[in-house]
């Protein structure tokens, strides 16, 4: 029987950096997965393969729209859709290939097959042929991630009505898309689709997009989209779609009640988030204790209720973000050699990658007003900005949010090109502890949208140069 210092069940961005980081502190690691390629919800049905489309449909839209404005002349763009799945596919494959190299570089073997804990030090492989091997292991990580969340009484065929993963493989575009879900992947996807010319609705049960976010920078964000032609019905919900038809018809009510209404679609993205995935891990036979929500529970340092089990990533609580899962991943391996891994949950940035792309990290202004907290509040717009002025990209602001007392910065939310980028410089200044005054007497190179943040950290003590 192979014998193991740590074996990872689960190879997304949570089991296989899990699995790297124990691996570079001398730990003889096995991985296990049940799919046919490594990489996990990530890699192969979720950041990555939405990013290329993301990537795709933008430029088809700007070589479109905005081309001509600066001078650019070429004839109308035209999709090939399989070109472009084609494109996708590749990306996927070259991420995939890359986490296959890092295993054989790090010396991390891979079990490929269903992963069932026995119990402490045990865990049954079970491949698709039915072959089944015991593996020993000092440790266990469980980093089985999540699954598509589905609506009581729609059936996701993949087709007609799909999941992420059915909106990231359309064989054409629809005319009609009905996005169930105003949360970070309903609107990623309804943009792809709509850039590339279908009709969006995106119905959500509460009164505002992007739940979670902060609500100034959700409520521009929403009238970006309208002018970019999303519509949206608010307060309402899908409870039922008739796929009689050749079009579907899907009924809308009002959530807080009243009189029922149809919208016709050709597709129905559901995207109303995710839940954990344990299916067939032996949890409860091994006595593994879930929380209310069916995540792993887990304490401080990743351990689950069995010695010698723990979790980490999408299957645990936190938000489902493959960054989260990957720090989980490093600080998990520390500590299993004895050190002092640590996530800092207070500064996990996070990003919508539409056009405009929305950025946020820390606290929103809605929490610290929830919370009692003295705040101040330093904003600037895009069409202050130099640079985004000659790109004509105008649109959006940064918004940082300072302790009132000691000008600490406690959030930052930007929405505008290339936001999810920016982000990371409030995320670096927030992990030490950094005030507004120190981002704002950073010196930021001109012309760049950084400035924008600069600016907006400068506005906390009310002295912002170009505004
Ligand atoms: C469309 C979409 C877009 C997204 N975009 C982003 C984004 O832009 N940025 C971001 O941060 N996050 C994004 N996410 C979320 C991100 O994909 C997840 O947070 C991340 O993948 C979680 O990582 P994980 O390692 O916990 O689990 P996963 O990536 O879900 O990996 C779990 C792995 O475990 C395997 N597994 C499960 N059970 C077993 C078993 N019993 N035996 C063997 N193997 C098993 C599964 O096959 C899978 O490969 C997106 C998600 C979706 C669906």
């Amino acid at each position: 029987m192979a014998t193991y210092d740590l074996v990872v069940i689960g190879t997304g961005p949570g089991g296989y950096v899990c699995a790297i980081r124990a691996a570079q502190l001398g730990m003889k690691v096995a991985v296990v997965e049940k799919n046919a390629t490594l990489g996990g919800t990530c890699l192969n049905v979720g950041c990555m393969p939405s990013k290329a489309l993301l990537h795709a449909s933008e430029l088809f839209e700007e070589a479109g729209h905005s081309f001509a404005k600066m001078g650019i002349k070429v004839p109308a763009p035209e999709i090939d859709l399989p070109a472009m799945m084609n494109f996708k596919q590749q990306g996927i494959d070259g991420n995939v290939k890359g986490v296959e190299y890092l295993m054989k570089k790090n010396k991390i073997d891979v079990l490929v097959g269903k992963g069932k804990i026995l119990g402490t030090g045990k865990v049954q492989v079970t491949g698709n042929d039915g072959s089944a091997q015991t593996v020993e292991t000092k440790n266990i990580v469980i980093a089985t991630g999540s699954d598509i969340a589905r609506l009581k009484g729609i059936e996701i065929d993949e087709k007609r009505i799909v999941s992420s993963t059915g909106a990231l493989a359309l064989d054409k575009v629809p005319s009609s898309l009905l996005v169930v879900g105003a949360g970070v992947i309903g609107l990623e996807l309804g943009s792809v689709w709509r850039r590339l010319g279908a009709k969006v609705t995106v119905v959500e049960f509460l009164d505002r997009i992007l739940p979670g976010m902060d609500s100034e920078i959700a409520k521009q964000f929403q009238r970006i989209l309208e002018k970019q032609g999303f519509a949206f019905r608010l307060g309402a919900k899908v409870t039922g779609v008739d796929t009689s038809g050749a079009t579907l018809a899907a009924t809308i009510e009002p959530a807080a009640g009243g009189a029922a209404e149809k919208i016709e679609a050709d597709v129905v993205l559901v995207a109303i988030g995710r839940v954990p995935y344990t299916d067939g891990l032996g949890l409860q036979e091994a006595g593994v204790v879930l929380d209310n929500r069916g995540r792993v529970q887990i304490d401080h340092h990743f351990a689950t209720s069995v010695p010698g089990v723990y979790a980490i990533g999408d299957v645990v609580a936190g938000p489902m973000l493959a960054h989260k899962a990957e720090d989980e991943g490093v600080a998990c391996a520390e500590i299993l050699a004895g050190q002092a891994g640590h996530v800092n949950y207070d500064v996990i940035p996070g990003v919508v990658y539409t056009t405009p792309e929305v950025a946020s990290v820390g606290k929103t202004e809605d929490e610290l007003k929830q919370a009692g907290v003295a705040y101040t509040v330093g904003k600037f717009p895009f069409t202050a900005n130099g640079r985004s002025k000659v790109n004509q990209t105008t649109d959006g602001f940064v918004k940082i949010l300072a302790d009132a007392k000691t000008d600490r910065v406690l959030g930052a939310h930007i929405i505008g090109r290339e936001a999810g980028e920016l982000i990371h410089e409030a995320a670096v200044l927030m992990e030490f502890g950094g005030s507004a005054e120190d981002l704002a007497r950073t010196c930021h190179a001109h012309p760049t949208r950084s400035e924008a943040v600069k600016e907006a950290a400068l506005a906390v003590g009310k002295r912002a140069i170009h505004m």
